[in-house]
């Protein structure tokens, strides 16, 4: 395996890295989801990792896409919050895109591409509306441009996890127009958001899957 192949074993790693980080983030996505929302998101988000490493522990996929399409379905059943079907989706949509047993970079930007797809398919929210899609749409940017300017899967990933991170950190200053947090008008303004705080954590979680190999 070269250092630009995505396969079976890296995705499988990546959903249990992300449930390691909810693990340990789980307070404080709560925390989060309690100033401007009802205090679930550190529930919802470890609920639906805790179930897909289950469900993945004893499934045996054929390509890289059913390891995310299972992870996508478990999280659509497992989690009651909004965020439960808008990851679902995205990772389903991802595993969609990525039928093989291996893949490269390239299609994997394009994975990320069609997850970012879903939540806004679903969600119809738009960058600035203070949710995930403001951690989510500048980390899948940031790939693509890595990605496309020869970069390899660490340095995609890597770029794509600190892009997460800034636009995490930049949904503080923003009025929710989306989700439970819109309800609060201007009083959303000054918090971060819980979603784009745990997108933050799945492309960290990606960064450091594809770096500790
Ligand atoms: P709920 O809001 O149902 O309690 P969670 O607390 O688990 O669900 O998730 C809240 C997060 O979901 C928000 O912080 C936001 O990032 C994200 N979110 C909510 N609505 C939308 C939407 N329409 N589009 C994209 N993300 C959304
Ligand atoms: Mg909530």
């Amino acid at each position: 395996m070269n250092g630009d192949t995505v396969d079976i074993d890296l995705a499988r790693t990546w959903v249990q890295a992300i449930a390691a980080a909810v693990d340990k983030h789980k307070d404080h996505l709560t925390q989060l989801d309690s100033a401007i929302g009802d205090a679930d998101h550190g529930t919802n988000m470890h609920r639906g990792f805790s179930a897909a490493t289950t469900a993945l522990a004893d499934f045996a996929p054929d390509t890289v896409g059913a390891v995310l399409v299972k992870t996508g379905t478990t999280l659509i059943s497992s989690v009651g919050g909004a965020s439960g079907p808008l990851y679902g989706g995205a990772f389903r949509a991802m595993g969609k895109a990525l039928d093989t047993p291996t893949t490269d970079t390239q299609r994997f930007a394009a994975a990320l591409a069609a997850g970012l797809e879903s939540i806004q398919k679903l969600g119809a929210a738009a960058p600035g509306d203070k949710t995930m899609i403001d951690a989510y749409a500048p980390a899948l940017a940031a790939f693509q441009q890595q990605a496309g300017a020869g970069g390899d899967l660490a340095a995609a990933a890597l770029a794509a996890a600190d892009a997460a991170e800034d636009g995490m950190r930049a949904t503080t200053p923003l009025q929710a127009r989306k989700g439970r947090a819109s309800y609060l008008g201007a009083r959303s303004i000054g918090h971060q958001d819980p979603g784009a705080t745990s997108t933050a954590l799945v492309f960290r979680a990606l960064a450091e899957t594809v770096g500790a190999r």
